[in-house]
């Protein structure tokens, strides 16, 4: 194996956990976003009850009014009865009292559906009161939860780039080019294994030779993918079982 190709695949390794984590750490401002859409219809809900309910109670004033309006006529009718001096203004006086008092008990009808119909909303915002201070609860601790764990992927993620920074230490500036070439070719995965006398990043077969000058423990040469140009290695206890089988 080339000297260096160990620290290679180390930075590869260090370079696939890193983007792993970045990954993760991108779903998190969604992550939050849906705690916020969660709390915010739980809001919305509790406001569209307590307008239904500051709008049943505006009409029950209105109906309220109405009863008494009704209730007034009816009086004044009978009032004006007493006063009346003909018996065909009596008999119209009768038939209008009849008309207010059916109007009245359709009146009272309207208003009593509307105080049951106002029970039913006020316990409906009693509901919405709960299920928003349970959504306020459950996102609370789910927001806590995420910070933690954003957190600790943000302290992995840093340990990675102290990992990453020791490898480049070691490795040789034109191997890290070289590196970061292919790297930018094959979204960030620059090394393949080779498995089977296979390129394990695109299926392609190795050339014997090749393949036998890889597993050679002394083999100093870089060798790439002829294919997708990657740089092959072949997995540590590989490259010793060559090296036991080709002893004779
Ligand atoms: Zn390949």
């Amino acid at each position: 194996m080339h000297p260096s190709l160990k620290h290679l695949i180390a930075l590869q390794s260090v370079d696939r956990r890193a983007a792993e984590l970045r990954q993760q750490l991108s779903s998190f401002p969604a992550r939050f976003a849906e705690l916020e859409r969660q709390l915010a219809a739980a809001r919305k809900l509790l406001d569209d009850s307590r307008a239904a309910l500051t709008k049943s109670l505006t009409d029950r004033k209105t109906l309220e009014l109405d009863v008494e309006q009704w209730k007034q006529r009816i009086r004044k009718y009978k009032d004006q009865t007493a006063e009346v001096k003909s018996n065909e203004a009596y008999r119209a006086l009768q038939h209008e009292i009849a008309q207010a008092e059916i109007e009245l008990a359709r009146a009272e009808d309207r208003l009593l559906e509307r105080m049951v119909a106002a029970e039913e909303l006020e316990r409906q915002l009693r509901e919405a009161e709960r299920t928003l201070r349970a959504a306020e609860a459950s996102a609370a601790a789910e927001r806590s939860q995420l910070e933690a764990e954003q957190v600790n992927l943000e302290r992995a993620l840093a340990a990675l780039a102290d990992e990453r920074e020791r490898v480049l230490r070691v490795l040789p500036t034109d191997l890290l080019n070289l590196y970061q070439k292919i790297a930018r070719k094959h979204g960030g995965v620059a090394l393949a294994e080779v498995r089977e006398e296979t390129c394990s990043a695109c299926r392609v077969r190795i050339r014997p030779q090749v393949y036998q000058e890889l597993r050679r423990p002394d083999n100093d040469q870089i060798f790439h993918c002829e294919s997708c140009t990657r740089i092959l290695y072949c997995a540590e206890h590989d490259a010793a079982g060559v090296a036991h089988s080709s002893t004779p």
